[in-house]
């Protein structure tokens, strides 16, 4: 194994789609590129025609800088497409979710339970006096409850507001607020490493403070206490087990509001980003068929995502439901009760494709290669990631330890604005390279600029723009189109501003670099904190780290980093001069970090992502900013007097 590794890490070497993959695979020939590219708005029509409309669209796209109509005049129901067609078809005893519990308890949902059930929530929110154009707040776990209510929501033209259930009662409130929402669905509980979080209480807390809301829908989940609040508050197990299955579908425009989502918060105060019908759901089925090779009859389809972040509405609720996928949900941790329960589902369901995050699979190196060694997972033919870049290195593993060596990897670049994935490979077509996205998809232009915002050669790095407009962008920031325009479209005139940085390497393909605003300027170099980040990650005593950069008297900027260890290492001072080194041997010397601080945990958002800016706080020893997205508020304070305890060691 120790060569084969040796090997693959080998600079420079590509992947092709394994002969064995590419003979069953739906896409094999890479002028899928150029047909789209020939007619870009007429392949999106060709896409939204594997949905069923009530009626058809007169126009494909009303572009009118920077508002986009998709599909105009066209009429549809996200629900109906998500399971009655399917049911129509014939395929209503085939499994939509096999849901497994974080404590062991399981169920297999049908695509017609799930229909019958998303009949008779909506006939209760319709009950209630939620009508089309209505919000509804959704604060709940992983549980499939919670997938019928964002349908019974695009049932009856309510648009959903899903907070991820791991967000304290103050974010739940500005969620509810902002959105004027009118009910919220939530469970008594969820399970969460072996104990309740008390999700009713927690909104108990933040209902003290939200006026638009008329009705709690509660579900019983953890058979924990909660008070309920006379004609308020209602149980789903009542009130919903009572309803008529049967729900008529309200005919949507294809332009009519399918939810708002806050993003995830990384860089600054969470937007809340508005998606319509037509489009989004055009483009999430069209990505999550191609991207994933997807074949319904067969696949068992895992995205281990949370339903309350884009990647669960795109690619757990609403592409493969669409594409009519059989997947798994599970409600818990990957650490519960073992540091194995990810590979025993895998094993347990057969699942053959799998979908999850740069974070677990660094998290996953770090407990160790035997865990999933004693699982037996060749089911598996695709493995892909999003969210963050995925350093060459955990590519590898993932590929080597996840994957058997045989399965593509698909490395997803994309955003909440975005809705659906945007560069991405094909993975019977594409060749890979490790730490690579590849190409944007066919029927996407994506490009890079310079900070005048002319277009880069190849190859060449900038920022990462998209060119034209893509069925499933964002509408706006809901309540605040002047952000909206500010945010992405003002930087570069007519082009969307991902603020993202990239380049592209000799043959074409992108590598993302991170957030334009982390990127460090060293010497008058610019120097990217992903790129950096991958060769601290390269040395084997390292598990995850984070680069930011420090106002330096001589440099100007100094490049400060934040250091986790693998399990086993123990920090020791000589380790800093190595790691300097190896930087400095794999990118050159300029890249070298000037201070490296060993640290048990980097700061992270709920959803798993690295928080750069607060780093960059502790660095120039300033305040922190907004840390309300902060998973742990701790791990910041504890880096900070770590990081204060070295400077007066060093002054000493
Ligand atoms: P906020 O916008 O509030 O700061 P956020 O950007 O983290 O939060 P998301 O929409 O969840 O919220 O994340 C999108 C971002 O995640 C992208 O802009 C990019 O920086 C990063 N990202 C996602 N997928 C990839 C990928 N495959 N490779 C590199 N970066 C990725
Ligand atoms: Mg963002």
């Amino acid at each position: 194994m120790v060569e084969t590794l040796s090997a693959l890490l080998q600079e420079g070497r590509t992947f092709p789609p394994p002969p064995e993959f590419a003979k069953q695979a739906l896409v094999t020939d890479a002028s899928v590129y150029d047909d789209a590219e020939r007619d870009w708005q007429g392949f999106w029509a060709q896409q939204a025609l594997a949905l069923d409309w009530h009626r058809e669209w007169d126009t494909i796209l009303d572009w009118q800088l920077p508002f986009a109509k998709w599909f105009v005049g066209g009429k549809i129901n996200v629900s109906e497409n998500c399971l009655d067609r399917h049911v129509q078809a014939g395929h209503g005893s085939q499994v939509a979710l096999h849901w497994e519990g974080e404590p062991g308890d399981t169920r297999a949902v049908t695509y017609q339970e799930l229909l019958d059930e998303t009949g008779r929530v909506a006939n209760l929110l319709r009950e209630l006096g939620v009508v089309k154009g209505d919000r509804v707040a959704i604060y709940m776990g992983m549980v499939p409850e919670t997938v019928a209510a964002m349908l019974a929501c695009a049932r009856i033209g309510a648009a959903h507001s899903v907070v991820f259930g791991g967000f304290t009662a103050q974010s739940l409130k500005d969620r509810i607020n902002d959105a004027q929402a009118r009910v919220l669905i939530t469970a008594d509980g969820a399970w969460r490493r072996g104990s309740v979080v008390g999700l009713k209480d927690i909104a108990d807390e933040a209902l003290a403070d939200t006026p638009s809301i008329e009705h709690v829908l509660v579900l019983r989940r953890t058979e924990s206490d909660c008070a309920m609040q006379d004609g308020r508050d209602l149980w789903w197990h009542d009130d919903v087990a009572r309803q008529s299955a049967e729900c008529p579908a309200e005919s949507m425009d294809a332009e009519d509001l399918l939810f708002i989502l806050y993003t995830s918060g990384t860089t600054g105060r969470p937007k809340g980003i508005m998606h319509t019908t037509g489009g989004y759901l055009t483009q999430v089925a069209y990505t999550h068929k191609y991207v994933f090779d997807l074949k319904p009859d067969t696949d068992v389809y895992w995205c281990t995502a949370d339903v309350g972040w884009v990647t669960g509405h795109s690619y757990i609720v609403y592409g493969p439901l669409a594409n009519r996928a059989t997947s798994v949900l599970y409600e818990g941790t990957p650490d519960h009760p073992g540091k194995d329960r990810f590979w025993s589902i895998v094993e347990k369901y057969k699942v053959s494709i799998f979908y999850t995050a740069p974070t677990a699979i660094r998290t996953f190196m770090k407990w160790g290669d035997d865990l999933p060694a004693a699982h037996d997972l060749s089911s598996l033919r695709v493995i892909g990631t999003v969210g963050e870049p995925i350093n060459p290195e955990a590519w590898i593993w993932y590929y080597v330890n996840i994957g058997g060596t045989r399965c593509p990897v698909v490395d997803t670049w994309w955003q909440t604005e975005t809705g659906a994935i945007m560069i991405s490979p094909l993975p019977g077509a594409t060749t890979l390279k490790p730490g690579s996205a590849t190409f944007p998809l066919p029927g996407i232009d994506a490009g890079i600029v310079d900070d005048a915002g002319k277009p880069v050669g190849v190859p060449g790095g900038g920022y990462l723009v998209l060119s034209r407009p893509w069925p499933s962008m964002l509408r706006g920031i809901w309540g605040d189109p002047e952000r909206y325009r500010e945010t992405y479209w003002s930087r570069f005139g007519d082009k969307y501003f991902a603020g993202d940085g990239a380049k592209r390497d000799d043959d074409g393909y992108y590598w993302l670099l991170g957030r334009v605003d982390d990127i460090m300027l060293v010497a008058g170099h610019n120097i990217s904190t992903t790129e950096v980040e991958s060769a601290l990650v390269d040395h084997p005593a390292v598990a995850e780290a984070a680069v930011v950069g420090r106002a330096d008297s001589t440099s100007g900027q100094a490049i400060a980093a934040f250091v986790t260890l693998r399990s086993g290492v123990e920090p020791r001072d000589e380790l800093v001069e190595e790691l300097r080194d190896h930087v400095a041997r794999l990118i050159g010397p300029i890249a070298k970090p000037k201070t490296i601080l060993f640290t048990e945990e980097l700061p992270k958002t709920r959803s798993g992502k690295i928080m750069r800016r607060l780093l960059r706080n502790v660095a120039e020893d300033e305040l922190l900013g907004d840390t309300t997205t902060l998973a742990d508020p701790t791990v910041v304070s504890e880096i900070q007097q770590r990081a204060e305890d070295e400077s007066s060691s060093d002054d000493a």
